[in-house]
């Protein structure tokens, strides 16, 4: 007679090992995937030019080009700020450029946005433009009033004091310096609790010590709360130290996808043009 135990699998250690093979294959996702993406404006400009990459989790991806190479246009696209004129955008499995309504709502929310000029409300308090990441979830009608639940209020005090400017919270917000308006805009979008950050040149209109702090919140959101990042900069210089892979877009199109260390002199060429000189922003 044989005497060695038949192993008979519970319902709960089925269940667990579904569980772990679900997160197995959900941390293996790619998050963010671009498919053949065109943009042509009204008037026939090629922005876009059949782009196609994918953005994993976690990664901080640096878009570098010259000015209108289409790097802002790219990142638009993928919140729809800009319709796409051919091509998909695959977030989390679903083609976002086929969302309306609702649906598309509640895919931004997950998106956080920075932008180069902050786009603040700037006869607003920074309290209410941290606020406003938030309008997403709360119900219209108190938005509209500026009644915010007490939860968000807090949450808008923790978000502020992320970026060292709490104590700024009840000012109107064109008080503030440059670099602290972009904190501001980084609280708006970690009201969000973002999935995905897109930042379209979020130094731009700032000196290089104020650059690297912001982009070192940045940074720490990417590392400590695996926040994905999409950020277009123009310094090679600054996504070198910052992008953990980067892409480069001339007239469009996208001529470089790799590590920053395998940006030699002829690729920068290549790149910016025979003309180009590096900039070092310390
Ligand atoms: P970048 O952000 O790299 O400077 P953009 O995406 O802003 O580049 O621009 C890419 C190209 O599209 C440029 O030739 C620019 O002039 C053009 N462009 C950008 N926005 C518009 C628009 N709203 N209408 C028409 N052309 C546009
Ligand atoms: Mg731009």
């Amino acid at each position: 007679m044989c005497l060695c135990p038949i192993y008979y699998p519970s319902p709960v250690d089925a269940w667990s090992r579904n569980l772990a093979l679900v997160l197995a294959v959900r941390r293996e996702k790619l998050m963010l995937e671009i498919q053949n993406l065109t943009k042509v404006y009204e008037g026939g400009t090629l922005a876009l030019n059949d782009v196609s990459f994918t953005v994993d989790d976690g990664e901080f991806l640096v878009v570098i080009g010259l000015s209108g190479s289409g790097k802002s246009t790219l990142l638009r696209c993928i919140n729809r700020l800009i319709e796409p004129t051919e091509g998909k955008i695959i977030w989390d499995g679903v083609d976002i450029t086929q969302l309306h309504g609702e649906e598309l709502r509640k895919v931004r929310r997950r998106i956080g946005m920075i932008f180069q000029h902050f786009n603040l409300v700037k006869r607003s308090s920074v309290m209410t433009n941290v606020l406003s990441g938030r309008l997403g979830y709360v119900n219209p009608w108190r938005s509209a009033v500026g009644r915010f639940p007490k939860k968000d209020v807090e949450k808008g005090r923790s978000c502020l004091e992320r970026v060292g400017i709490l104590n700024q919270a009840y000012k109107r917000a064109d008080e503030l310096s440059g670099g602290q308006q972009q904190r501001v805009g980084i609280a708006r979008a970690l009201m969000q609790d973002p999935e995905l950050i897109l930042a379209d040149e979020p130094v731009a209109s700032l000196d290089p010590a104020t650059s690297h702090s912001i982009l070192r919140y940045i940074e720490q959101l990417n590392r400590e709360e695996e926040v994905t990042v999409l950020c277009s900069l123009h310094f090679l210089s600054l996504a070198r130290a910052y992008a953990t892979r980067m892409i480069a877009l001339k007239d469009g199109e996208i001529v470089f996808q790799g590590l920053p260390t395998e940006i030699d002199d002829d690729r920068f060429k290549e790149i910016y043009g025979e003309e180009a000189i590096q900039v070092e922003i310390r």
